[in-house]
């Protein structure tokens, strides 16, 4: 499904006889929780943004997305739907070709094991996560720390926020909470414990679109 963002006249010319798209556009899995903020901080980043609600929403052919963010919410309720959609298999096979983002739910949707209590993942990031690993709803915090992406430290919005308790080998760490990752990333994959989305800090955003401009090619 497609958003009333400005996105018919972003197609250029390239070198060849083919016309490609001047901002990549990027899917934003839109079955629960803040994907509408994740879309407004990708068109802020210089992205097409794109809602998410079909399993032909995620066909990999032709026109198609450039990259997917999954969203903050509750990834149970997320992994029940795309289970009961026959979403899972499209998602996990989307997420291995093409960049992805996930955001605390989406970062749980992500991983290769979650605990607290086990739930099926894609497993596709090297990483075991912990859920709701700071307490209920009250033990959401607004934290500062350093990152990686720039000198200035971010801002980040933990709410019933997961905690990422081992990384592979092959995850980077971009950011962290109190020594644990934060922000990880392994190839193409980019996964956020916190919501980059409800600060007005687009650093994040900005450089997931640029992963995906990179994938692109
Ligand atoms: N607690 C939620 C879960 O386990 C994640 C919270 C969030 O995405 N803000 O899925």
């Amino acid at each position: 499904m497609r958003l009333g963002w400005e996105c018919q006249n972003h197609f250029v010319k390239s070198s060849g006889p083919t016309i490609k798209r001047a901002l990549p556009r990027i899917g934003v899995l839109a079955i629960q929780g803040d994907y509408a903020a994740h879309a407004a901080a990708l068109a802020e980043a210089g992205a097409e943004p794109s809602l998410v609600k079909t399993l032909d929403d995620l066909r990999l052919d032709g026109e198609s997305l450039d990259g997917i963010v999954l969203p903050g919410g509750e990834s149970t309720t997320m992994l029940k739907f795309l289970e009961r959609h026959g979403m899972f298999e499209a998602l996990s096979e989307f997420c291995r070709t093409r960049p992805a983002f996930g955001t605390c739910a989406g970062a749980i949707l992500l991983a290769r094991e979650v605990r607290n209590p086990p739930q099926r993942a894609l497993g596709l990031l090297d990483a075991v996560v912990e859920r709701n690993a700071y307490g209920r709803q009250i033990d959401s915090a607004i934290l500062h720390s350093e990152t990686t992406l720039d000198p200035e430290p971010l801002e980040m919005v933990f709410i019933r926020a997961p905690r990422i308790l081992e990384i592979g080998p092959g995850v980077e760490t971009l950011a962290w909470r109190e020594g644990s990752p934060a922000l990880v990333r392994q190839g193409t994959l980019l996964a956020a414990t916190f919501h980059p989305e409800l600060s007005s800090d687009r650093r994040v955003h900005r450089f997931f679109v640029a992963e995906v401009m990179a994938a692109r090619g």
